[in-house]
């Protein structure tokens, strides 16, 4: 593999070359989702042009190479994510599905009242509101573990929190609020220590370094394929066997079932069990070449540039007046949240735009942890591999003439 390079990687993103409002522009929106290499454009084209076919049930060519690319597809995420097993990998719509469907499927047949689960105070709502949801069905309760000023989780506070109650634990691997780095290998431990099981939001790590559910230990982890170099609408949820195995199905459908009949439905063997209807095929096979993608790359190398562009942003950000910095963890990786003072995030996101930069302003879907703060929001500039020193000197240009215009 060739030393990584970020000019040259952004090369193969096509999206990039363009003018937005009258300049080059620079998209520093990638927490919120990530752009496709012309390999994946490719991918999803050729698949309509050439193999497009339902999968598994057909008794032809073209069924047989689109049968055979999807379950190809979902080794490979199994590699990636170092998962014992390709079973263990379910095809959902995207990390808020892959939660829900263990909310619902786990959660269901196993809380009781007075169980708890705890999530962190930096959750995405995506990782809250499934788990109220399952517990005011069940008199469950949901808790937050508190995170501190600087947007840290409290394990301390974790710890004083367990006992035999506590059946789940759900902590993002990285925030999207505040890009916080979580040691989810303790947290896993933790929630084991008293019996309860652990579910990570990996949909802000996988794309920035190597994760292994199995050196983790996690129970179930999910991500989107979308925020990972892949297309919209398709996640993954990596769940343990035997658990998945333990769990009653989540939707019904074609393809879940072994044997349907009104004396009685049979269900079929993983991970089919948890896929009814047809997947999204296209969608799997742009998540293949995604992965491919990435694996083609320095992968060490673009992590150390995503570190030294996140590590010169701040710099840049503590040497502008006016600009508070909004999440000061120890560990974070690629994430800017940020407000400037006398202007609302919001105006400073058009202005921004007005000049080509493409950020994100509001609460993140963190709304929790943005009322601890007490701010209504942040300006969050997050990066990928092919961002470059360049876009954040245009960041930090395009901010003085909103420092101008609004303060
Ligand atoms: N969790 C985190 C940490 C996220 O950043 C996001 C996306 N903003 C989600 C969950 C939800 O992902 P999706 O909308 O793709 O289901």
């Amino acid at each position: 593999k060739p030393a990584f390079d970020a000019e040259r990687v952004r090369k193969d993103f096509p999206i990039l070359h363009q003018q937005v409002n009258g300049h080059p522009l620079v998209y520093l929106d990638n927490a919120a989702t990530t752009q496709k290499p012309e390999a994946v454009i490719q991918a999803i084209s050729d698949y309509y042009r050439q193999d497009n076919s339902n999968v598994h049930r057909g008794a032809h060519a073209l069924a047989d190479r689109a049968t055979e690319k999807f379950e190809a597809a979902r080794v490979k995420v199994q590699q990636f994510i170092h998962a014992a097993e390709r079973r263990e990998i379910i095809w959902t719509r995207g990390t808020t599905e892959g939660i829900n469907l263990v909310a619902a499927c786990w959660g269901r047949s196993e809380l009781k009242p007075g169980d708890r689960i705890l999530v962190s105070a930096m959750e995405h709502h995506s990782d809250i509101v499934p788990w109220q949801l399952v517990a005011a069905e069940k008199g469950a309760s949901v808790e937050p573990i508190p995170v501190d000023a600087s947007g840290t989780l409290d394990m301390a506070a974790l710890e004083a929190m367990l006992d035999e109650r506590v059946r789940m634990v759900a902590c993002v691997h990285v925030s999207n609020a505040l890009g916080t780095i979580n040691p989810v290998e303790q947290v896993v431990r933790l929630a084991h220590s008293v019996g309860a099981l652990c579910l990570i939001d990996g949909a802000q790590a996988v794309s920035h370094f190597e994760v292994d559910v199995q050196a983790l230990d996690c129970d179930f982890y999910a991500f989107s394929s979308h925020k990972l170099f892949g297309p919209t609408g398709l996640g993954v949820l990596y769940g343990k066997a035997a658990l998945l195995e333990a769990m009653p199905p989540y939707q019904g459908g074609g393809e879940m079932i072994e044997s349907v009949s009104f004396a009685g439905t049979t269900f079929n063997q993983l991970p089919y069990k948890f896929e009814a209807g047809t997947p999204d095929i296209a969608g799997v096979i742009g998540l293949g070449a995604a992965i491919d993608y990435i694996l083609g790359l320095d992968r060490a190398g673009a992590t150390a540039h995503e570190q030294a562009l996140l590590a010169y942003a701040e710099d840049c950000a503590r040497n502008t007046p006016g600009v508070i910095l909004v999440g000061t963890a120890a560990r974070k990786t690629s994430v800017m949240s940020f407000l400037l003072e006398g202007a609302h995030p919001h105006d400073i996101g058009m202005l921004l735009d007005q000049q080509g930069v493409a950020v994100r302003t509001g609460n993140h879907c963190a709304q929790p942890i943005m009322d601890q703060f007490g701010i209504p929001g942040t300006v969050r500039a997050s990066f990928s591999f092919y961002n470059t020193r360049a876009d954040v000197d245009r960041l930090f240009e395009a901010l003085a003439k909103v420092r101008q215009f609004l303060v």
